[in-house]
């Protein structure tokens, strides 16, 4: 039963009060209501909610109250999956521990590893952290790098985390929770939190208050869920056509762009600049400054256009999204409503529309059932699109031979091999194993499909 109404209802300290007060956090959004006071008490918490309805105050408020009541560094350690993800987290820190001037440090592949290791040994209070550097720090560093006294561990967007089938997070968590005090409060955040259960209780050493948003379908009513069945070799061509048909109507609107490749996020990020398009890109081949650059300009619609792999799929705070579109139908409903939940947040409309050829018809079929709702069709002008699809359908296979001749994504992979090397394991022997993941990944989605029966998409 949700009794407690108000910050100060959830005991939040004066501070804090006066401070949401001057920020405009009028009432505490549910997860907040619900996961701030078991916190204060000192219990480990699992939240369970959807993106964009504060998870992220509903974890820092408390972690800085106690902060301000005892205050050393390191005091937290937050970890998240992604890079823009950590930055965003430690951007709502600084603001919400402001009063108190608490120091934060983040710490990701990408950016300058010396820096990182001089900011650490500075003993920030809150260090917020992707596992892949964090690991390489613990690793690397002759003294060790010192959680050992620190009070509360995060793990945000923890599904992801915690999924070694679907992650490659698994060895990189082994060796930060090796170093961590086993006295702390472990906190877990998460739009979709089912599947780690398990494994949170033996992260927790008392068992944890559970909360979980109270509906089951998985993303907004306001979210207008659309698909267009189409060939694959016609996807493009619709492309142009829907966010030429959407900009040249509402030239305010921002459009996020999902794809699954790098390297198609690339192509399709040159592609629609050669159709006139102003856009940026966000995927990980791009150097970290490119990628919080693009992330930035797009924040403040600088440009109209992000064309994304699923690096900024999850938790990303960009309120402005009125449209995603889903240039390929991801095998996880998860992922769908991670990528999907960029748009109606905080209670404002959006729509999705998701480009789905013949081959995903049982991919939005376990989506539907999963999400509870059917995805409707969106009209597009079918002669319209033919129009254009012969010259765009050219632009992409220009832009692919520019891409093959400057070897995309080539040297990334050699980098790779020459680390696995390097620690002394075997590339080849990895690449097996991934391969065996994929395989049993799936499998996982086979049996899934199997179980939820006969196709459900009406107009199919
Ligand atoms: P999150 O779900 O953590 O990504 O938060 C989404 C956005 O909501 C962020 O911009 C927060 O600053 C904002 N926010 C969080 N809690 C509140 C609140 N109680 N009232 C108003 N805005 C909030």
């Amino acid at each position: 039963m949700e009794t407690k109404l108000t910050f100060k209802e959830l005991g939040l300290s004066e501070w804090i009060l006066n401070h949401l007060k001057s920020l405009g956090f009028n009432k505490p959004t549910p997860v907040q209501r619900n996961c701030i006071t078991p916190i204060l008490s000192g219990e480990g918490c699992m939240g369970c909610s959807k993106t964009g309805t504060g998870k992220t105050a509903a974890f820092a408020l408390p972690i800085l109250q106690k902060l301000s009541e005892d205050p050393y560094g390191i005091y937290c350690l937050v970890l998240t999956p992604t890079r823009e993800l950590a930055y965003q987290i430690s951007e709502q820190f600084a603001l919400l521990g402001k009063p108190i001037n608490v120091r934060t440090t983040v710490v990701v592949g990408g950016m300058d590893s010396l820096e990182q290791a001089a900011e650490l040994k500075r003993k920030p209070h809150i260090v917020i952290a992707t596992p892949g550097r964090l690991a390489d720090h613990i690793r690397n560093s002759e003294n060790g790098v010192n959680f050992r006294k620190i009070k509360f561990l995060v793990l945000d967007e923890a599904d992801r985390l915690l999924d070694r089938l679907d992650g490659d997070f698994g060895d990189d968590l082994d060796v930060i929770f090796n170093i961590l005090p086993k006295k702390r409060q472990t906190l877990l955040f998460s739009a979709t939190l089912t599947d780690t259960l398990k494994e949170v209780q033996d992260l927790n050493a008392k068992k944890p208050f559970v909360w979980s948003e109270p509906k089951t379908v998985s993303t907004v009513d306001e979210l207008d869920q659309r698909y267009v069945l189409i060939p694959e070799h016609v996807k493009d061509g619709y492309l142009v056509f829907i966010c030429n048909s959407i900009l040249e109507s509402s030239p305010n609107h921002s459009i996020m762009i999902f794809t699954k490749t790098c390297k198609n996020c690339q192509i399709i990020a040159m592609l629609l600049r050669s159709a006139g398009f102003d856009c940026t890109s966000l995927h990980s081949l791009m150097s970290q400054r490119s990628r919080l650059d693009s992330l930035s300009k797009f924040k403040s619609s600088g440009t109209r256009l992000l064309i994304a792999t699923d690096v900024a799929a999850r938790g990303l705070d960009i309120p402005l999204v009125q449209t995603v579109i889903n240039h390929n139908i991801p095998g996880a409903p998860k992922t769908y409503i991670h990528r999907v939940g960029r748009t109606a947040r905080a209670g404002r409309s959006g729509m999705s529309i998701s480009l789905v050829t013949q081959f995903d018809i049982h991919r939005v079929q376990a989506i539907e059932e999963v999400i509870n709702t059917k995805l409707k069709d969106y009209e597009v002008e079918e002669n319209a699109v033919l129009k254009i699809l012969t010259k765009v359908n050219v632009m992409r296979r220009e832009i692919e031979i520019k891409l093959e001749e400057n070897d995309f994504g080539e040297r990334r992979k050699l980098n790779k091999r020459k680390a696995i090397m390097r620690e002394g394991r075997d590339p080849d022997e990895e690449k097996k194993q991934e391969k065996r993941l994929k395989f049993e990944r799936r499998k996982r989605e086979r049996k899934l499909r199997m179980k939820q029966g006969p196709n459900k998409m009406s107009s199919t």
